[in-house]
C-alpha cells in the first residue's frame, strides 16, 4: 500500500475562476471521465454552490425556489474531493508563477487554469445608475432584491424589452408589483420579431397588467436620498419606481484575462479546444469568444465544457460552434426563437400568421435552408424547426407546407411518433441539459421510468427550460407504447387542463389561497369543481397555507367527512388510535362497554395493531366518540389521507434481541406525526432489531433499530401493490431518525399528487432525488422539518372530540362513493 502511494504521480492541480453553468458541465464530463485525474479547486464571486441561472425567472415569480434549482450541492464538492471557494473573487492571474490570487488574498497554484467568468450585466451609464435600486438581473442576489421590493409594494420599472427584461417584469408582476418595461425599439423582442408578431407579444403582456412603453429613451434615473424613486424617459415622461432593473443586454467577463495578456476580443478568444493564448490556461462559458462568436445562452456551454472535460484529459475532441434557441419563461406565454435572423443578401422568409387563435411563425431561409425561426402560440414544432437547422436540412420539398409544422411537411401529415424515432441515438433532445435520445430510452429501459418527470429527475432532459418536454413524451410513448401512461401531463380532472405538479405549482406561484380562488385564476371550466378535483384542491391548499387555509369540509370523502369508515352495509367502523399498538386495561374496559351499549356486532384487531369496532349506526356516531373520548381514546384517523399506524415490536422492554426501545420510539413517533394530513394513508412500523417481527420492511417509512442507532426505510407498500423498502439513511439518534422521518414525510406532503401513496411518489420523482434533500442536504431537511412541526400547530386536535362538541356541521352528503379507495 505504501508503495502505491509512493509510485503515484503527483495529481495535476486544475483552477477554475467562476462556478457557472459552464463549468459544472465541464466538471460532471471530466470526473465521468477521469475521476482522480486532477486535484480541482474552484473559486466563485457568489457566494453559493453551482446552479440553474437559466431557472431565476421561475424562482423570481415564485414557481419554484432556490434550493430546487440547485445543480451541485456542498456534498457534492465533499464527495468529488473538489475544493470551492464560495463568496471569493479571483483579482489576479500570476502566469509567471502559475498562480490565481483572491481579493481576500487567497492563493492557488495551477498545472492547469480554466477561466469561467462569465458576463456581465450592461449598465447603461445614464444618470442615476449607480442608485440604490437599481438592479441587473444575473444572480440570485438580484432575484433576492427583487422579491424584497415586491414584498415592500411599489412600482417596478423595467428597462429592456428582450426576452430577460420581459422574464423581470412578469416575475415581478408575479410577486405583485405594479410594472413598467421601457423598450427603446418600436417592437418588443424586435430582434426575433416582426412588427405584428412583437403586436400579439405585447398584447399577451399587457394581459398580464404590466405597461409598455416602447421607442421609449431612458433620459435619467431620478433618486432622493440614494435611493432610486422612478426613471425620466427623454420624451419627459416620469414613471414612479422604487427599482429600476436594467436588462439591456450583457458583455463577456474578459477584463481579468486581458490584464493579464491573454489575447481579447469581444470575448477571451480560444481555439477549438477551448486553449486560450497561453497553453496551459482555457476558457469556457459566455466570456468566450470562438471563431469571432459570442453566446448568450447555455446549449453551446454545454457543448464547449465535453470538449474543454475532453481536451484536458489528453483526449482529441473540438468544439465548432452551435446554433442556438430559446424560449420564453413566461407562464401562459408561448414563445420559441432558434437561429438567425439578421438580414442579408439571398435570405428569405417564409411567415404564417392565424390572428384569432394569436398564432405566429416565421422561418428566415438561406439557399432553401432554414436559418431562423419563431414561433409564438404554438411552439410544438419548435425542435422539429431547430434540428432542421442544426441539420442544414434543404427543404426545397417541403417549402409550400414547411411552416404548417412536422405534420403537414410534404403534404400529408406524419405518424407523429416517426421523426422521434428516426432521430439518431446521439440526437439532442434537451438542449439546456445535453442530453441525447439514446440516454432518454436507456433510463426508461433500466430504471423503470414512465412518465416526464421520471425521465426528469433521472436524466435532467426537460428540468430547465421545459421546452423539449413534448419530445421526451414522444420519447416514452415511442419507448413504452401502449404501456406510456401519461399520468402525469394528464389534467386532474374534466374541470381543468392542468396537471396535479402545475396546479400545485402554481398555487404558491400565485399565492392562491382557497378554492374559489384556484378555479377562478386557473380558469376552471366547472363553477365548482367535482369529486376528484375538490379533494385534491382541498389537501394542496391545506398542506401549502398551514395556519391559513381553512379546510373545506364539503371538499372531503365521505370518511374524512364522518370520521369513521364507511362498511357495505351502510354502518360504520370505528377505530380509536392506540399509541405504539399500546393499550391498557381501562382502554380496554371502554372499548368493551362501547362494544356493549351499541350492540357493536364486530370487534376485531386489525393488521396495524389497533381494535375496529364493525357495525355502528350513523346517528350513533357521536355518542360512541364521546365515550371513548372520555376514556381517553381519541381518532386513528383509519379513514382519513394522513398518518394511521406506528406499528411497533416489543424492543429492549421485553425482546432478548432488541437494540433500542422500539415500542417508545414507535409511540412518540406517532405523538409527533399525528393528524398531519397527507396525500394518501402513511403507515409507519418500528422493529426493534434487523429481526423485524414489526414487518417495517414494507411500510411507507420503517424504521429498523440497529447497534448504531436507526436504519431508515421508505417507499414500501403491502395493500394493492407489493413492494419492499428503499433505504432512505441512518439516524444516529432517536432524534436524528425522527428529524428524517418528518423531513421526508414533509416532501412527500409538499411534492406528490393527491391519492398518491409515497412508492409511487419516490419512484416518480426518483430515490436518489429524495435521498439528496433529506440525507445530503442537512440544511434542507432542517427546514422540512420545521416546516411539518409548524404545520403540526394546526392539525393535532382530535376530530372526534371537535364533532362531539358540534364543532363541525356534517351535511353527510357524500360528492361521490369513492369508499374503496379511502378503504385501501
Ligand atoms: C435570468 C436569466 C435567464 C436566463 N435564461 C436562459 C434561458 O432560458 N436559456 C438559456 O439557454 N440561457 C439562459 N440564460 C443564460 C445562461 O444562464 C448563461 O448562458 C449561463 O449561465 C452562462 O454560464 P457561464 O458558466 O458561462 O457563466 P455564469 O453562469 O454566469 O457563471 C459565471 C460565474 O463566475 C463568477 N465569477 C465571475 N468573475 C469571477 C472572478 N473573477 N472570480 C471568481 N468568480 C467569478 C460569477 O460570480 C458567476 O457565478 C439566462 C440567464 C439569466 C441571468
Ligand atoms: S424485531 Fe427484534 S427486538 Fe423486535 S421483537 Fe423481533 S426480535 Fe425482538
Ligand atoms: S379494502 Fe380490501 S383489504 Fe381493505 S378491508 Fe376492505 S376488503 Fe379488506
Amino acid at each position: 500500500m505504501a508503495q502505491d502511494i509512493v509510485d503515484m504521480p503527483a495529481r495535476q492541480k486544475l483552477v477554475i475562476i467562476g462556478n457557472g453553468m459552464a463549468p459544472g458541465r465541464m466538471l460532471e464530463e471530466l470526473l465521468k471521465r477521469a475521476p482522480r485525474a486532477f486535484e480541482i479547486t474552484i473559486f466563485n464571486a457568489e457566494p453559493r454552490v453551482n446552479y440553474d441561472r437559466i431557472m431565476l425567472s421561475p424562482v423570481l415569480s415564485g414557481e419554484t425556489t432556490f434550493d430546487d434549482i440547485v445543480i451541485h450541492d456542498d456534498a457534492w464538492y465533499a464527495d468529488n474531493g473538489i475544493t470551492l471557494h464560495k463568496g471569493k473573487r479571483v483579482t489576479r492571474i500570476d502566469r509567471d508563477a502559475k498562480q490565481v490570487i483572491a481579493a481576500d488574498g487567497t492563493v492557488a497554484a495551477y498545472d492547469r487554469l480554466v477561466i469561467a467568468t462569465g458576463s456581465s450585466p450592461f449598465i447603461i451609464p445614464v444618470p442615476g445608475h449607480e442608485l440604490e435600486g437599481v438592479l441587473a438581473y444575473r444572480d440570485l442576489d438580484d432575484v433576492e432584491a427583487m422579491v424584497k421590493a415586491a414584498k415592500a409594494g411599489g412600482r417596478a420599472v423595467v428597462i429592456g424589452g428582450g426576452l430577460l427584461g420581459l422574464e423581470a417584469a412578469a416575475g415581478l408582476r408575479v410577486q405583485g408589483m405594479e410594472v413598467d418595461v421601457v423598450h427603446l425599439m418600436p417592437t418588443l423582442m424586435e430582434r426575433q420579431l416582426d412588427t405584428a408578431a412583437g403586436h400579439l407579444l405585447r398584447k399577451a403582456v399587457e394581459e398580464r397588467g404590466i405597461t409598455v412603453h416602447t421607442e421609449a429613451n431612458t433620459k435619467a434615473i431620478l433618486g432622493r436620498n440614494g435611493r432610486v424613486t422612478g426613471l425620466e424617459l427623454e420624451d419627459g415622461t416620469v414613471l414612479p419606481a422604487s427599482i429600476v432593473v436594467m436588462a439591456v443586454g450583457i458583455r463577456p467577463s474578459a477584463a481579468l484575462a486581458a490584464e493579464v495578456g491573454l489575447e481579447v476580443g469581444r470575448g477571451i478568444v480560444v481555439t477549438d479546444q477551448l486553449m486560450t493564448s497561453d497553453p496551459d490556461i482555457f476558457a469556457v462559458g459566455e466570456c468566450v469568444e470562438h471563431r469571432g462568436q459570442c453566446y448568450g445562452l447555455v446549449a453551446p456551454l454545454y457543448d464547449m465544457a465535453k470538449t474543454l472535460a475532453a481536451t484536458l484529459i489528453g483526449e482529441s475532441a473540438a468544439y465548432e460552434g452551435s446554433v442556438t434557441a430559446t424560449k420564453l419563461k413566461v407562464t401562459g406565454i408561448s414563445l420559441y426563437s432558434a437561429g438567425d435572423f439578421a438580414e442579408g443578401e439571398g435570405r428569405e422568409e417564409i411567415v404564417l400568421r392565424d390572428a384569432s387563435n394569436g398564432v405566429y411563425r416565421r422561418l428566415v431561409l438561406e439557399n432553401n435552408v432554414i436559418v431562423g425561426a419563431v414561433l409564438y402560440g404554438d411552439v410544438s414544432d419548435g425542435a422539429w424547426f431547430f434540428d432542421m437547422i442544426k441539420r442544414g436540412t434543404d427543404v426545397s420539398d417541403m417549402r409550400d407546407t414547411v411552416i404548417f409544422g412536422q405534420n403537414y411537411a410534404g403534404g400529408t401529415p406524419l405518424d407523429p411518433m416517426a421523426a422521434v424515432a428516426a432521430l439518431p441515438d446521439d440526437g439532442e433532445i434537451c438542449g439546456c441539459n445535453g442530453v441525447c435520445k439514446g440516454e432518454i430510452i436507456e433510463a426508461i429501459n433500466t430504471q423503470g421510468l414512465s412518465d416526464v418527470e421520471g425521465v426528469r429527475a433521472h436524466t435532467k432532459a426537460s428540468a430547465s427550460c421545459g421546452s423539449c418536454t413534448g419530445l421526451v413524451e414522444q420519447l416514452l410513448s415511442f419507448t413504452l407504447g401502449d404501456a406510456y401512461n401519461p399520468a402525469a401531463v394528464q389534467p386532474m380532472c374534466g374541470c381543468t387542463e392542468l396537471g396535479h405538479g402545475d396546479v400545485r405549482r402554481l398555487i404558491v406561484a400565485k399565492s392562491l389561497k382557497t378554492i374559489p380562488e384556484v378555479m377562478q385564476e386557473l380558469e376552471w371550466s366547472s363553477s365548482g369543481g367535482c369529486a376528484k378535483c375538490r379533494p385534491a384542491l382541498n389537501y394542496y391548499l391545506l398542506s401549502t397555507w398551514p395556519g391559513e387555509y381553512q379546510d373545506d369540509a364539503q371538499s372531503r370523502f365521505i370518511n374524512e367527512r364522518v370520521h369513521a369508515n364507511i362498511q357495505k352495509d351502510g354502518t360504520y367502523s370505528v377505530v380509536p388510535r392506540m399509541w405504539g399498538g399500546i393499550t391498557s386495561a381501562k382502554e380496554l374496559r371502554a372499548i368493551a362497554d362501547v362494544a356493549d351499549k351499541f350492540d357493536v356486532p364486530t370487534v376485531k384487531v386489525t393488521g396495524g395493531q389497533r381494535i375496529d369496532l364493525l357495525g355502528i349506526k350513523k346517528e350513533d356516531l357521536p355518542a360512541v366518540w364521546s365515550d371513548l373520548n372520555d376514556a381517553g381514546l381519541v381518532s386513528g384517523h383509519a379513514y382519513g389521507k394522513s398518518l394511521r399506524t406506528v406499528k411497533t415490536c416489543v424492543g429492549t422492554d421485553w425482546c432478548r434481541f432488541g437494540t433500542q426501545d422500539s415500542t417508545g420510539f414507535g409511540i412518540r413517533l406517532e405523538r409527533f406525526l399525528w393528524g398531519s394530513w397527507t396525500p394518501a394513508k402513511v403507515k409507519l412500523a418500528v422493529s426493534g432489531c434487523p429481526r423485524n417481527c414489526a414487518e417495517a420492511t414494507c411500510k411507507d417509512v420503517g424504521v429498523i433499530c440497529v447497534e448504531s442507532g436507526y436504519e431508515i426505510h421508505f417507499a414500501g407498500a403491502a395493500g394493492l401493490e407489493i413492494k419492499g423498502t428503499e433505504i432512505l439513511g441512518h439516524g444516529k439518534t432517536e432524534d436524528e431518525a425522527l428529524e428524517i422521518i418528518a423531513a421526508v414525510i414533509q416532501l412527500y406532503r409538499e411534492q406528490a399528487y393527491y391519492l398518491e401513496r409515497i412508492y409511487k411518489w419516490a419512484a416518480r420523482v426518483g430515490y436518489d432525488t429524495v435521498r439528496e434533500q433529506i440525507i445530503d442536504d442537512v440544511a434542507r431537511r432542517r427546514d422540512l422539518f420545521e416546516r411539518f412541526v409548524y404545520s403540526q400547530c394546526f392539525s393535532q386536535s382530535d376530530p372526534w372530540a371537535e364533532r362531539v362538541k358540534g364543532g363541525e356541521a356534517h351535511e353527510f352528503r357524500p360528492l361521490a362513493d369513492l369508499t374503496q379507495m379511502a378503504a385501501e
